[in-house]
């Protein structure tokens, strides 16, 4: 049971205005701060509230696909912004793509009618001393707050550049190809797999990737100091290839302490492969990160040893990102363990994309609620996979020690199915029976979740179901 009636929400955008949104009606008072159309940001280009910054299209509705599944369990969970967003829906296949005018528009509306909410247009340059506080400044926070934030959470905990490797689903690759082991560990053992390339398949990747069409800046938003700075400390697998043919065979693909248990012999360059989780559903290319386009990266990395079938659940890419570093600065409750009473929501909490943001922004105003949930979604849902992977230690079963999420550098996360956990069993007939079991899981537990949190939520923060009319 939470006793405040009041939560400060700092920045306006699509997880920010849900959350204000979300909390007014579970009751409570809102002041809601946003620094446009006085601080610009580089990549908004108004004042309205949940702008979209570039793509105007929110993913796929299939409820068979993990996005179809978040926002089913958003629908269900009442988000007010999921709920504009099927308002402004324009024609776009299977995807839920919007008016983006329209869409944002009627948000502020809704926001600047709500009795509840009063909205404060300034930019805030230190972390406010109420409590609770929901930190909702995106991938582009201002640098002031950023520079508060840094000082009292630590200076290796905020990052402002977001290099992302492809992630490549474990069941698409033949394993075959490709061997375990660590560097300089026993051949055949270990937590890495290696991609084992000949000079040959080396010459000819470094090749594609220096012809392979890349994706221009984001104009206004790649020239910040800080952003530069991060950038030379982490360059993207394709700028390596143009500073020399051996620059990769010397720098994340080198191969010294790795012999391939069946030649007895060190490739001449390799690709290793990170799990992404303990279950080792996922797993990532080790420092390829890259600003390839996507269908680039699927015609290039197809080429490796074992990738002929590759499914990339996650391409990768390059760009400025204010993220915290989630799974070390988190507590269980979700609020900041050096600030407490803080809570950091949406893409700055280390999740990317905007349905995502839009369901972190749902989640800190539930836990904020007067009467929260008593436990966390569960892991096989698409809310509780996203939680999941900020905050793993707490999903941890008791006396089991930390997997690869919790010790490895954390990376931003956007829903994939290779954030669930992995089915108890076997299932027949390939990847798509596979997913409609997930899928199936996932709603039975979303349900079961839900309908406990309902028990105990007052019926007008139950919410209702957007996407109730789609068809199924
Ligand atoms: C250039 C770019 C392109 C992107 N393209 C896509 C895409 O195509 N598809 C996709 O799914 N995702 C995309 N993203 C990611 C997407 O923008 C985010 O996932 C989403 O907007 C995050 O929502 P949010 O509420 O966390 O942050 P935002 O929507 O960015 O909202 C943060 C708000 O906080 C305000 N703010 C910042 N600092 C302060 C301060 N100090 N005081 C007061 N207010 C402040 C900002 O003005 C802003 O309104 C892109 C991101 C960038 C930077």
């Amino acid at each position: 049971m939470n006793s405040h009636d009041h939560v400060t929400v700092v920045g306006g955008g699509l997880a920010g205005t849900e959350a204000a949104l979300s909390l007014s009606r579970s009751g409570l008072r809102v002041t809601l701060y946003e620094m446009r159309p006085e601080t610009r940001t580089g990549a908004h280009r108004t004042g309205n509230l949940a702008e979209l910054v570039c793509s105007n299209s929110l993913k796929s509705v299939d409820p068979e696909t993990a996005h179809g599944l978040l926002k089913e369990e958003l629908g269900a969970m009442g988000s007010f912004v999921l709920e504009a967003a099927m308002e402004a829906r324009i024609p776009g296949g299977g995807a839920l793509v919007v008016d983006r005018d329209r869409f944002s528009a009627a948000l502020t509306s809704r926001v600047e009618a709500d009795p509840n909410i009063s909205i404060r247009r300034e930019r805030v340059d230190r972390i406010p001393p109420d409590r609770p506080l929901i930190l909702a400044t995106g991938p582009l926070t201002a640098p002031e707050l950023s520079r508060d934030l840094l000082s009292r959470i630590g200076s290796d905990r905020l990052s402002f550049y977001d290099a992302i490797s492809p992630v490549v689903d474990a069941l698409s690759l033949d394993l075959s190809k490709l061997f375990r082991g660590d560097r300089y560990g026993t051949p055949g053992e270990g937590d890495y797999l290696n991609v084992p390339l000949d000079e040959e398949a080396y010459r000819m990747l470094v090749g594609d990737l220096l012809h392979g069409e890349r994706v221009p800046p984001h104009e206004g938003v790649e020239d910040r100091p800080e952003a530069l700075r991060a950038f030379e400390a982490c360059q993207p697998v394709e700028s390596l290839a143009d500073s020399g043919p051996e620059t990769l065979a010397f720098g994340p693909m080198r191969p010294v302490g790795l012999v391939d248990p069946r030649t007895g012999r060190t490739p001449y360059a390799v690709v290793q492969l990170r799990a992404e989780n303990r279950e080792e559903t996922a797993y990532n290319m080790v420092g390829f990160q890259t600003k390839l386009r996507y269908s680039e990266q699927d015609r290039i990395f197809r080429k490796l040893p074992g990738f002929s079938e590759a499914q990339f659940l996650r391409y990768g890419s390059l760009h400025r990102n204010t993220f915290l570093d989630a799974p070390r600065v988190l507590g269980p409750d979700l609020s900041l363990r050096a600030l407490p009473g803080v809570y950091p929501t949406g893409q700055m909490v280390g999740v990317e994309g905007y349905t995502e943001s839009i369901a972190l922004g749902r989640l800190s105003a539930l836990y904020l609620s007067p009467d929260p949930p008593a436990t966390l979604p569960p892991p096989t849902t698409a809310v509780g996979a996203l939680l999941r992977a900020l905050v793993p230690s707490v999903y941890r079963p008791e006396g089991e020690s930390p997997g690869p999420e919790e010790v490895a550098p954390f990376s931003p996360v956007n829903l994939h199915f290779g954030l669930f956990p992995p089915l108890p069993t076997r299932v027949r007939g390939g990847k798509r029976e596979r997913r409609k079991v997930l899928v199936a899981r996932a709603r039975r537990d979303f349900a079961s979740w839900w309908s406990a949190c309902r028990d105990s939520l007052p019926p007008k923060e139950t919410g209702h179901h957007p996407l109730s009319s789609e068809r199924r």
